[in-house]
């Protein structure tokens, strides 16, 4: 998506050789010019197919999920919690155990079960996409509540980490608007546009 790679190189940075820093549109200050038309670039990628709610993961995917709702026409957005614990005792609740690839520790995250029908049409949104935990604990609760993931859409993939390949090898429709190949000296570099 050119609005989305322009603002990568222009905006973005890198951090050692795999942290990339886009806290100017999509982690700390939200560009909504920008995030709407990722809303509108990922219901062109998913529209072919029946979707009817959006899930991601607090914080920084909810931005993103929210777009991408109005651009379907208004999709409730389910935003899986994250905790320290588990919440094994809690029977109103799926949950899946996730490794933070930015803070090194071990997260669970959460969705009230009543969220979530057996059947339902489920679109993974998120900002990032790098070891695919946080994407494969989404897709494991939805699994847990007898759903279906319609797909899952990525504004930046680090295509340099695993994730990516190993969610398109399982089977997931795996979208990614903006692809970083990789870090120079704090320099981001995308792969060439598919087409934009
Ligand atoms: P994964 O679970 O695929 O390993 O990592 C994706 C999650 O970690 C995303 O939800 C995102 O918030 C965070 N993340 C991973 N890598 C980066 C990165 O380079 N920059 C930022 N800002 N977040 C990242």
């Amino acid at each position: 998506m050119k609005e989305l790679r322009e603002a990568i190189l222009k905006q973005g940075f890198g951090i050692g050789h795999d942290i990339v820093k886009v806290d100017m549109f999509l982690n700390h200050r939200l560009d909504i010019a920008l995030l709407t038309n990722i809303g509108q670039a990922f219901h062109e990628a998913f529209r072919d197919q029946p979707v009817d709610m959006i899930l991601t993961i607090e914080a920084s995917g909810i931005a993103a999920a929210i777009t991408t709702a109005q651009a379907f026409g208004n999709l409730p957005v389910i935003f899986a919690k994250k905790s320290k614990t588990t919440s094994t005792l809690n029977n109103d609740v799926y949950e899946a155990k996730v490794y933070s690839f930015t803070h090194r520790t071990e997260n669970y995250i959460r969705i009230a079960k009543n969220y979530l029908p057996a059947g339902s049409n489920v679109l993974i949104i998120d900002d990032f996409l790098a070891n695919g935990e946080a994407a494969e604990g989404l897709a494991e609760i939805v699994r847990q509540a007898g759903a279906h993931v319609a797909g899952i859409g990525i504004c930046i993939e680090k295509g340099f980490q695993e994730g990516g390949q190993k969610l398109r090898k399982e089977g997931y429709r795996v979208v990614s608007l903006a692809t970083v190949t990789g870090i120079d000296n704090g320099k981001l570099q995308l792969a060439d546009a598919l087409e934009d």
